[in-house]
């Protein structure tokens, strides 16, 4: 008696972080039943032609704040275009607010209005006094805390004595924290003595913010974390100098793990000067050098994982720069980018590329064997890419509520075209066919690889 499936993808190549092989995806329900060559298509309600194309598991973007001009309905949808079928989004818990009612209200529009699975961080602005709610959040499933090195004259940083409270308290529970790693007082001081010699906000920028004091703070951050004995996450590394500490802390042994995002492989301090505001984003935009150290560090496996940082805000290349917020739309261009920019320019293999995007996120946070990869028994997260599309990144062309996006005229080749989660469609023909109100909030369990 043949094997009936619901569906079959059929004729493709799938790639997991472990490698490829031309092979059938047969799904049952919401989940993978079977990865073979030539599976049965005998009782499948459907079968999805392949040939020629990459079957790559959903993507998995770690960095994601649906709080600007993306909600998490949006954010789902930009994402989902672009090949993601997971996201884990920060919620802030901004001075004044509770981290478990915080928690809560994100899940509860995520369960109601987001089209993609999700889970969910906690970003703390005010440690003294939401400390306490940590222990709790760990119920909640949320097992990894965001904080602040940097932003002191926002009133978003946390000082050194409140960090190390957090990484003792996350220690304790066996979770992780990620730092946002600048040294945010020598920045604040650096940019009023730019200020004070008359130098724009502009021109200040990149020297207010300079790739040591990245390297500095995330040593920093290493360093409390050995003593707390708490894994750390440091999200959007931007700078090459910024891995010789992450690169020492691992060979002794710590639990230390890196994530850059595209922006930081593929474009440098000149968009400042293209495109004013749009390019401000925390850590900035460097140079050529960081963009290949990055890119080795990637090749060494210093970098564990891509992800968006897709923080969309309304700014126009000739707003006040110094006033601008920081963030750029970056979640539907997240695997295309990366793709292009690391598999076709030899710089990785594809199987790398699924470690960054899908198989290591979900490992870090406790997703993995469910989700980030093409196995039986695995979720159904299932994207459709074609590798000889090619075409050209235009804001027209997106599907954030972004006023633009930082890729304009980027020529790519490659891209997803058929997006699936749990057995459902989300994405076909490069329309929109998912709807809202079928995504599982997904508790993380950080950190025990
Ligand atoms: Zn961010």
């Amino acid at each position: 008696m043949p094997e009936v499936f619901d569906l079959v993808v059929q004729g493709g190549v799938v790639v997991t972080g472990a490698g490829m092989a031309r092979a059938d995806v047969g799904v049952r329900g919401e989940t993978i039943a079977a990865v073979a060559a030539d599976l049965p298509t005998a009782g499948a309600r459907r079968v999805v032609d392949a040939t020629g194309k990459l079957i790559l598991p959903g993507v998995i973007d770690v960095h994601t704040h649906p709080v600007y001009l993306d909600d998490i309905h949006h954010t789902s949808i930009t994402a989902a275009f672009g090949g993601t079928t997971t996201t884990i989004h920060y919620a802030y818990a901004r001075p004044g607010m509770k981290v478990l009612d915080t928690i809560k209200k994100f899940r509860d529009d995520g369960l109601e209005n987001s089209l993609t699975d999700f889970g969910l961080h906690a970003g703390l602005f005010d440690v003294a006094n939401q400390i306490e709610e940590l222990p709790q959040a760990f119920e909640l499933g949320v097992t990894s805390f965001k904080v602040f090195m940097t932003y002191a004259k926002l009133k978003w940083m946390t000082d050194d004595y409140w960090l190390m409270a957090v990484l003792d308290v996350v220690g304790q529970e066996g979770g992780l924290v990620a730092v946002h790693a600048e040294n945010g007082l020598a920045t604040d001081y650096l940019e009023d003595k730019y200020n004070r010699m008359g130098l724009s906000a502009l021109d200040a920028f990149t020297r207010t913010r300079p790739d040591v004091l990245e390297a500095e703070a995330i040593n920093r951050a290493i360093a409390m974390a050995k003593v707390a004995d708490c894994a750390l996450y440091i999200p959007h590394v931007s700078a090459a100098k910024a891995l010789a500490p992450i690169r020492r802390a691992r060979e002794e042994g710590q639990v230390v793990y890196a994530e850059t995002c595209p922006q930081y492989l593929t474009l440098t301090e000149e968009m400042l000067h293209e495109r004013g505001p749009q390019a401000k984003i925390g850590p900035p935009l460097r140079t050529p050098e960081d963009n290949e150290g990055l890119w080795q560090g990637i090749q060494d496996g210093t970098i564990d994982t891509v992800a968006s940082d897709h923080a969309p805000k309304a700014k126009r290349v000739d707003d006040d720069f110094f006033e601008a917020p920081y963030g750029s739309p970056q979640a539907e261009t997240l695997l295309t980018v990366t793709y292009d920019a690391g598999v076709n320019s030899g710089r990785i293999s594809l199987p790398r590329l699924v470690q960054l995007l899908a198989e290591t996120p979900a490992r870090i946070f406790g997703y993995y064997p469910k989700k980030g990869t093409i196995a039986p028994g695995a979720d159904a997260d299932v994207v459709i890419f074609d590798p000889t599309a090619r075409f050209t990144i235009r804001h027209a062309n997106q599907h954030s509520q972004a006023n633009y996006t930082l890729y304009e005229g980027r020529e790519c080749l490659g891209r997803p075209l058929w997006v699936m989660q749990r057995g459902r469609v989300l994405i076909e023909d490069g329309q929109l066919v998912g709807r809202p109100g079928q995504a599982q909030y997904l508790p993380t369990q950080a950190a025990k690889t």
